[in-house]
């Protein structure tokens, strides 16, 4: 299959106008000029998007999609409070719901031009979305618990789950790790054992780091509201917790958490430069969800810390329970404003950083940049093309600069995965969405009509 376009990114090198790449079994085979591959290509089949641009899928380095139907729910809160809220009305879903939920998760990405996730769940079920979808990605097992007594019970539990999880998805495109929830979740037996296993058996880790001042309170200084209703609302009052002294990264590192050697940390805003230095140190890759944060007030990460130190650095979307849709142009649109606000004229991020940061920085930060990221022969095509006709896009200059300022995701025109198209002008090719949208409204009044 040969796929044409006014403007091809392969974000490892230079773009391309009037360009196209080669699809072959799932793979890329060429990528050039739309003259150079219709000449050695004859025989190809040709998708021709006319005014757009061919570019790697995105990577979102942080979803949960069972929480999509609580898009809109909690709008209005900080993070603790948000938190406190969410878990609430999580009690008032059935399983049906979240699973119809998982399913709007894996269309929304898909709808957004995401090909790989990073998704975390505790029951499991975005495991078959993304593979129904034909997804690309890490689904991180969640645990957690602050009673020690509790650890070795549920660190089995998940390891039992990642098996059975590991047997109903393509190994190929989907790889089941474990995620410690967070340093305010996790006694540090928990971070530990979740250590042991993990660098025994190579699954990859994530987890929530320094996200809110409340959770960095709790750590260091052994109190905030956020620690005590969360452990109330879990019913681990009687646990003792003692303030630790340092902050959540300096504290979780003493329990090996970091040395595991495939780490991503979500958040990381409240962090100084010794954290970022011992993230660096322990090459940890970190999910920068820069809309997440903003809109719950968590604050703002120090992305010229964690790109000087050389820390692999991708973009999140953290499901639209925080922060209402999935769409990741705004996610790299308002994630480089903020940056360009907060750093003035002396470092001044460019469109195209933040493409590549959504695309290989990403691949790069879950060690599949072999696999995708990029337009280049030999990698599996995870290709997206995105309409830049549009009147709100018209007259297009730089593509980059398109992509980043102008689009969002209903330009999308088509979602490919491992050569397979899953989305092509405004239909689910993988995905059924006949009474999904009915299903989703009833589990949005359950939640709505439960809200304090
Ligand atoms: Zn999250």
């Amino acid at each position: 299959m040969l796929l044409l376009a006014r403007y091809v990114l392969p974000v490892s090198g230079p773009h391309i106008e009037d360009g196209g790449v080669v699809v072959h079994d799932g793979a890329i085979v060429a990528v050039g000029t739309r003259e150079v591959l219709t000449a050695a290509y004859p025989a190809d089949e040709i998708r021709d998007y006319g005014l757009a641009a061919l570019m790697p899928g995105f990577i979102d380095l942080h979803t949960h999609f069972e929480y999509a139907s609580f898009r809109g729910v909690v709008n209005d809160l900080p993070y603790s409070r948000w938190k406190m809220q969410v878990m609430r009305l999580e009690e008032l879903l059935t399983e049906q719901d979240w699973k119809d939920s998982a399913v709007l998760g894996a269309i929304e990405s898909v709808r957004s031009g995401i090909t790989t996730v990073a998704d975390v769940t505790d029951s499991g079920t975005s495991v078959a979305p993304a593979s129904q979808a034909g997804l690309r990605g890490v689904i991180y097992r969640e645990v957690s618990t602050m009673d020690k007594s509790q650890v070795r019970s549920v660190v089995d539990a998940a390891l039992e789950d990642i098996a059975a999880w590991q047997e109903q998805v393509d190994p190929s495109l989907l790889t089941i790790g474990i995620a410690p929830h967070s340093p305010y979740s996790c006694h540090p037996t928990l971070f530990k054992t979740v250590a042991n296993e993990a660098g025994e058996r190579g699954l990859p880790v994530a987890l929530h780091l320094a996200g809110s001042k409340d959770e960095y309170d709790f750590i260091k200084y052994g109190s905030s509201s956020l620690g005590q209703d969360y452990r109330a609302q879990s019913g681990w009052s009687k646990v003792v917790w003692l303030p630790t002294g340092v902050s959540p990264v300096q504290y979780i590192y003493q329990w090996g958490i970091l040395e595991v050697p495939n780490v991503l940390a979500v958040h990381c805003v409240h962090v100084d430069p010794l954290d970022v230095d011992t993230l660096a140190r322990n090459d940890v890759a970190v999910a920068y969800c820069a809309r997440c944060n903003l809109k719950l007030g968590m604050g703002i990460a120090p992305l010229h810390s964690f790109l000087e130190h050389g820390l692999r650095v991708g973009i999140g979307t953290d499901s639209p329970a925080s922060n209402s849709t999935m769409d990741f142009f705004d996610e790299m649109r308002i994630g480089l404003l903020v940056q360009r606000g907060l750093a003035g004229e002396a470092t001044f991020y460019r469109a195209k950083q933040f493409v590549r940061m959504a695309t290989l920085e990403a691949a790069r930060a879950l060690k599949i940049d072999h696999l995708v990221g990029s337009l280049e022969p030999g990698k599996r095509a995870d290709i997206i093309a995105v309409d830049l006709s549009r009147s709100h896009q018209v007259p297009t200059q730089d593509p980059y600069g398109a992509i980043v300022h102008t689009s969002n995701q209903e330009d999308v025109v088509m979602t490919m995965v491992d050569g397979r198209m899953l989305y092509e002008n405004g239909a689910f090719l993988t995905m059924d969405t006949g009474g999904l949208y009915d299903d989703v409204e009833n589990a949005r009044l359950k939640l709505k009509d439960g809200r304090a």
